[in-house]
């Protein structure tokens, strides 16, 4: 997907801060060397105005147009942390902390709005104001919320919101696109399952928890397939199991069970966490154990609303010559949903070619797909708040 453009040019420069964001990753809020970076280069930009620390660890920039006549405000979002995992890429710019690696790209969305903010900041062909807003603890952490709680989209007057999130699998720098919902709901639980611990010979004095455990991760499997509606997408993943003790001749007296929730609508969601908390109260109760149940809101499923979808949409037709592929919906959540949910706006997916999945040690950001990225932020400003004369 070859884009020839001026930002095209740019994109040895763009790659570099990538890399350079890639090799010393961050978690969360605490991304003090990110944020530096990201102000840094704002400022040598020669951006409007900066403001740090917004939801903690946020950043915030103005451009303003030629013109700002028309009196609209578009606000562009890049998420800026990574995650808790070793990097196995071999590259030459690899992770350079132990333990925490850019897995899901993160680094190619700062760079690539970065990427944008510089054309914008230079040449300013648009009537009205793009607010970049740089968002910390993405995956997990409530970053989106934590932003929005400290004012970006009032103080700011942002009246529509973009942003992207690249995907393996999809040829590099093609986009993909959906109206209204495309990711989920994402929500946790954990179960404590308490019994009576006892030694591993006298089962019958005790009251076994691994036992009851195991029941209720075999019980929760037919929520989705008994409980909910066939046509409403539902999935219930038990992803952890943990012993109180691992010692052979023991019982422990607990146990603890987690996992994820995803849906996409809320009458659904609410009747997966009272079925699962009905199950598992009553299948421990048939062990003579008895469980703590607790289940935690977590991000909002993505809905992208119809406008800004169209709006997107002739963006990346623009940029690449091709029309967006449609996107069937997904289970994977993702809190930028957060900020649809108080603007209309929408989010697009920026093919990353056949790379490793997302999470996995040995994904990349493909540096290919960044004169789709930052093009498409640009042009959207562009048509979006055109100077008509
Ligand atoms: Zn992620
Ligand atoms: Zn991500």
């Amino acid at each position: 997907m070859a884009v020839k453009n001026r930002i095209a040019d740019m994109q040895p420069e763009i790659a570099a801060w990538r890399q350079d964001l890639h090799a010393h990753p961050e978690l969360r809020f605490d991304l003090p060397r990110t944020t530096a970076k990201v102000a840094g280069l704002l400022r040598d930009f020669g951006v409007d105005e900066i403001t740090e620390g917004v939801g903690r660890a946020g950043i915030v920039a103005v451009i303003r147009g030629r013109r700002t006549d028309s009196g609209r405000v578009l606000g562009f979002r890049a998420d800026m942390d990574a995650l808790p995992i070793l990097e196995a890429t071999g590259a030459d710019y690899a992770s350079q902390v132990e333990g925490k690696m850019h897995a899901c790209g993160h680094d190619g969305h700062t760079a690539v709005l970065l990427g944008a903010a510089k054309y914008l900041a230079e040449t300013r062909n648009f009537d009205g104001t793009v607010v970049l807003a740089f968002q910390p603890a993405e995956e997990g952490g409530g970053g989106a919320r934590a932003m929005i709680e400290d004012g970006l989209m009032d103080r700011w007057g942002i009246q529509e919101i973009y942003g992207l999130h690249n995907f393996p699998g999809i040829p590099v720098g093609q986009f993909a696109i959906k109206d209204g919902p495309m990711l989920a709901a994402a929500d946790f639980f954990e179960i404590t399952v308490r019994g009576k611990g006892g030694h591993g010979a006298q089962p019958h004095v005790s009251v076994d928890s691994t036992l009851a455990g195991a029941a209720i991760v075999m019980a929760m499997q037919q929520v989705v397939a008994r409980n909910v509606d066939p046509l409403q997408p539902a999935v219930v993943s038990m992803t952890g199991f943990q012993t109180e003790t691992m010692a052979h001749n023991v019982i422990p007296a607990s146990v603890k069970l987690t996992g994820t929730v995803r849906t996409f609508h809320v009458p659904t969601k609410e009747l997966v966490r009272d079925r699962m908390k009905a199950i598992a109260e009553s299948t421990a109760a048939a062990y003579g154990a008895e469980v703590d149940f607790a289940y935690f809101d977590g991000v909002l499923p993505t809905i992208n609303a119809t406008d800004p979808t169209g709006y997107a949409r002739a963006a990346a037709e623009s940029v690449t010559g091709q029309a967006p592929l449609d996107l069937p919906p997904s289970m994977g959540g993702e809190d930028f949903s957060e900020m649809l949910a108080v603007r209309p706006g929408a989010f697009i997916i920026l093919g990353n070619g056949p790379s490793a999945d997302l999470h996995h040690p040995e994904y990349n950001f493909n540096d290919e797909a960044i004169p789709a990225g930052s093009s498409w932020f640009a042009t959207l400003a562009e048509q979006r708040m055109p100077l008509s004369n």
